[in-house]
């Protein structure tokens, strides 16, 4: 029945259920560690709060759902999401990943699982021809991620699954960027949907949250297996908060998408700007496999002023007034960021600067406020 409804239905009521005990409407926060057993291994479906918790399966299913998938887990940030995924590796396994992506993630790979063996080929995956070239028998997993931050480039994920599909490797998409509303990978063909749900999901930067989706029951055992092994769940408050932020997903992302359109038109029409990244644009160099791809085009964009380098860009992040200078994206208010040293700082310029994350190129994520402070805030930003 559910699968029927409309996505701005599903973010409401899809995989919930009413409380059975009083007919809560909204999930209650289960805040236990454990749970009463009538003699050994007798229970009510559930044990103790890491393997399971009540809150934490509302949360799931609702994931699951938003993602078209069949089931959803939780863990306690997008990175011990991916953790999990990569834990499904061996030493000596090769991965292939998008050499344009979230700082954390190029730490995560480089910096933990380097170290356990884990090989992994930094390349452009918008050149099918190089991703295929990287192939060989020890190959197990291709790590997309789309639209990229912050350059705003965009993968074909069905063409990448055709090629993973047909050497028989796994593909796993970073969605946290495109969020649910824009784009959901398992329906291209992708295996895992991974999210930081800190993002667009929950929507109100107010907590720290990971998702993965998957279709498939053995990789669903295995993740759910490593879950509850290595422990990185969410707690219960922090999974109630996600529930309620997805409830106006989708409202959210309309918003977004308006505003983003509206201020990614501004700064290309803008005589004080060089370059801005957006994927919305006819003249952007993915725009077509983004519209194909993605629902809407999303409220994350880059620019570099005109003329400018390091410093007049900090200066002119330092202006905002709007825009809050923060890490992060995708909450109700809108941030602004300096990529190369913030999010990025933790890859080499050199690397960096080849994907086009120059000094001077600034990332905003647009919120939900009236569009026309937001033109007149970055107006200002960049005048003074
Ligand atoms: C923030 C982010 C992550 C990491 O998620 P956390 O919830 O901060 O652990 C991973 N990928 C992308 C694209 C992100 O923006």
């Amino acid at each position: 029945m559910e699968k029927k409804l409309h996505f701005n239905s599903r973010v409401i009521h899809g995989g919930q259920e009413i409380e059975k005990s009083f007919g809560a409407v909204m999930p209650p926060i289960y805040q236990t560690s454990t749970y009463a057993q009538s003699t050994p291994g007798v229970h009510k479906g559930y044990e103790y709060s890491r393997t399971h918790n009540p809150t934490r399966t509302s949360l799931e299913n609702s994931l699951a759902n938003i993602e078209s998938g069949k089931y959803g887990l939780a863990f306690a940030s997008g990175l011990a999401a991916m953790d999990a995924v990569f834990k499904l590796l061996k030493p000596e396994d090769e991965v292939i990943v998008t050499h344009d992506l979230y700082g954390g993630s190029y730490r995560l790979f480089t910096k933990i699982f380097q170290v356990f063996k884990l090989k992994f080929h930094f390349i452009d995956l918008q050149n099918i021809k190089e991703v295929e070239s990287k192939i060989n028998n020890k190959t197990k997993l291709i790590w997309v991620e789309t639209p990229t931050n912050p350059m705003m480039n965009v993968v074909d994920i069905s063409l990448i699954n055709n090629l993973a599909k047909s050497k028989n490797i796994l593909l796993a998409v970073d969605n946290t960027f495109a969020s649910p509303y824009l784009q959901n990978p398992l329906l291209l063909g992708a295996d895992i949907v991974m999210h930081s749900a800190t993002k667009y999901i929950a929507g109100h930067s107010d907590v720290i949250l990971g998702a993965l989706i998957v279709n498939s029951d053995k990789l669903f055992d295995r993740l759910s297996f490593i879950q509850n092994a290595s422990g990185a769940v969410p707690g219960p408050m922090d999974c109630f908060l996600t529930l309620r932020g997805i409830k106006t997903l989708a409202l959210r992302m309309e918003r977004h998408c308006f505003n983003g359109k509206k201020v990614a038109e501004f700064l290309l029409n803008s005589e004080l700007v060089e370059r801005v990244y957006w994927p919305g644009f006819n003249s952007h160099p993915n725009h077509l496999i983004a519209k194909k791809q993605m629902n809407d085009f999303g409220g994350m964009l880059s620019f570099v002023p005109k003329g400018s380098n390091f410093r007049n860009a900090i200066k002119i992040i330092e202006n905002f007034k709007v825009f809050t200078l923060a890490e992060s994206l995708g909450g109700v208010e809108s941030l602004v960021g300096h990529p190369a040293s913030m999010t990025h700082a933790s890859i080499p310029k050199k690397i960096r600067e080849k994907s086009g994350v120059v000094d001077s190129l600034i990332r905003l994520s647009v919120g939900i406020e009236d569009y026309h402070d937001l033109i007149d805030d970055i107006t200002q930003a960049i005048n003074s």
